[in-house]
């Protein structure tokens, strides 16, 4: 379909986003745990069946890419789970402030050069997105392959007021595994499959700390 462009359709859309109730998209209102960039969706639907007591919302910003996910979300009928075409830099917008108690950052694209690292979701200027729609003590739960990623987000969020802990350049090999517990993404499968270590990290929001 040929569309004629519209003018301001970004902020039109947020203008309505007020309207967006989450707790009346869910059979139950309950704990919201939020994956950002959710690929597939593989992790998302693996949490939803596991932990049936939480809400789970997967954002991802490519359509060609969710749909996937959203589809094998469908056929598993899982009650618990929605999917949000988003960017991580609105998620402020259509999130009620303080209402999320989780955040994955599951294998975030690392954007190498020095100049892309804005673009990082662990850069300040995505923390302070999340701060406004976690809860008091909330975390944010890393994995990366990227050590360079890694390290730029362990300094980042002691920077803007998180409490970086269980942190491990090699998760499989760490006390925090759990081989029962750790549940694989798409692209952890790949790297696992060929020995390249994982890091990991919890970071925990105090609304006091800044
Ligand atoms: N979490 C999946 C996919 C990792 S690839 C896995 O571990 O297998 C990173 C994903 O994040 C991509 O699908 C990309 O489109 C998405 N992404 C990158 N920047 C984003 C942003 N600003 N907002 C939402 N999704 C984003």
């Amino acid at each position: 379909m040929r569309m004629r462009k519209k003018k301001n359709s970004e902020k039109r859309i947020q203008a309505c986003a007020a309207f967006l109730d989450w707790e009346a998209m869910f059979a139950k209102d309950r704990t919201v745990h939020l994956e950002i960039g959710c690929g597939k969706g593989d992790f998302i639907c693996a949490k939803a069946k596991k932990f049936s007591e939480i809400n789970f919302i997967a954002v991802e910003k490519i359509t060609d890419v969710i749909v996937t996910a959203v589809e094998k979300a469908k056929g598993e009928n899982l009650p618990n789970v929605r999917y949000f075409i988003a960017d991580a830099k609105n998620l402020a917008d259509f999130f009620k402030f303080g209402t999320i108690s989780t955040i994955y950052l599951n294998f975030s694209d690392p954007w190498h050069k020095r100049y892309q690292h804005d673009k990082r979701l662990t850069s300040g200027k995505f923390l302070e997105v999340y701060k406004k729609i976690l809860k008091p003590e909330a975390q944010i739960i890393l994995k990366t392959d990227n050590k360079d990623f890694f390290d730029f987000s362990v300094k980042s969020f002691s920077g803007n007021g998180f409490a970086v802990q269980n942190k491990t350049y090699d998760l499989y090999n760490s006390e925090f595994f759990n081989p029962d517990e750790n549940i694989q993404t798409e692209y952890e499968k790949n790297f696992a499959a060929q020995n390249i270590p994982i890091c990991y990290l919890e970071a925990v929001w105090s609304i006091f700390s800044k």
